[in-house]
């Protein structure tokens, strides 16, 4: 079972992202305190600790912890926007102290529209430029995305350009946009995406992962917006094979085991009589922000509803 435990270190950016979905509280975590969660983990049953913040490269202490965690034989990775990155003799450094694996977060192929979702000018030469430091220095890198207004159009071809320029990238995560902690400014309202847009694209790139041999995952999308690809749906794989995961925020919500309750967002009236309705989360907030998402009640043979769940026992 793939447990996950993720660690804020701290709550500040050096990115200004308009849908980040963890407001600035200027905390961060102590170096003692970090050592002692890393030790916790060790105790449990789960597969690796994920480094994550605001941004956990403007910790000072991040390396020391990597350092920690693998001394105890504990698996990590960091989750970064590429900024500390993109200084080669940073990434060496992570190198050193035996970071395997970073996933940044590439918004879009296209220039402007990463820099202004970052609201950070010269982030996205600086991500490509990470990018390629940690390749240089062989850690592993994986990419994540948000998808939102501004990129749904283009997923595909976000994910094409990467494969081209930087084959050794195996594995694409995207995160559907989570509105519940995002500011509340009208930009960042308007990032919220159409699915009926974003789906389409969304589809287009998995396809062309999957026939380039790559992998990959989605959140909080229903799965009538992601069909055929539904073993890749972060929740339904929870849900399939009762995953959990610990997520050490730093705020008032502490330590968080998010078990398969916390994988089940809002059903509609068509959920209910929707084949996929007993492996699908359904709606992730749709009562407060995604009001406006109509969703499609599925129609699948028992053939095809054994295959997704095989498909997500046989791929870990
Ligand atoms: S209709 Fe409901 S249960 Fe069925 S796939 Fe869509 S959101 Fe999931």
């Amino acid at each position: 079972m793939a447990n996950i435990w993720y660690i804020q270190v701290n709550r500040f950016c050096n990115n200004k992202c308009h849908f980040c979905s963890n407001p600035s509280n200027w905390e961060s975590i102590s170096f003692e305190r970090g050592k002692e969660l890393i030790n916790d983990f060790k105790g449990r049953d789960y597969s690796w600790i994920i480094f994550t913040g605001w941004e956990p490269t403007l910790s000072s202490d991040l390396i020391e912890w990597i350092r920690h965690s693998n001394s105890i034989w504990m698996d990590c990775r960091i989750i970064s926007n590429g900024m500390a990155c993109s200084d080669l003799d940073y990434v060496k450094r992570l190198k050193l102290a035996w970071l395997n694996l970073i996933h940044f977060s590439l918004y879009s192929y296209v220039e402007k529209v990463h820099d202004f979702l970052t609201a950070t000018p010269w982030s996205y030469k600086k991500l490509l430029q990470a990018v390629q430091n940690a390749l240089k220095s062989w850690i592993n890198v994986q990419l994540n995305c948000v998808i939102n207004k501004y990129n749904q159009s283009h997923l595909d071809k976000t994910v094409k350009f990467v494969v081209k320029n930087f084959p050794q990238i195996n594995h694409f995560v995207w995160n559907n946009l989570d509105p519940k902690m995002m500011r509340k400014t009208q930009v960042a309202k308007s990032t919220l995406p159409d699915f009926d847009v974003a789906w389409k694209s969304l589809v287009k790139a998995l396809s062309f992962l999957e026939s380039v041999w790559k992998t990959f995952r989605v959140e909080r999308l229903p799965l009538c917006f992601m069909r055929w690809f539904e073993f890749a749906s972060t929740e339904t794989r929870k849900i399939v094979k009762d995953e959990e995961r610990i997520v050490h925020f730093l705020d008032s919500r502490e330590m968080v085991r998010q078990m398969w309750e916390y994988w089940e967002h809002d059903k509609l009236e068509e959920c209910k009589g929707c084949d996929l309705n007993g492996i699908c989360a359904g709606v992730y907030e749709y009562k407060e922000f995604y009001n406006y998402v109509e969703v499609e009640t599925q129609k699948l043979s028992e053939e095809e509803k054994l295959d997704i769940i095989s498909k997500i026992r046989e791929v870990k």
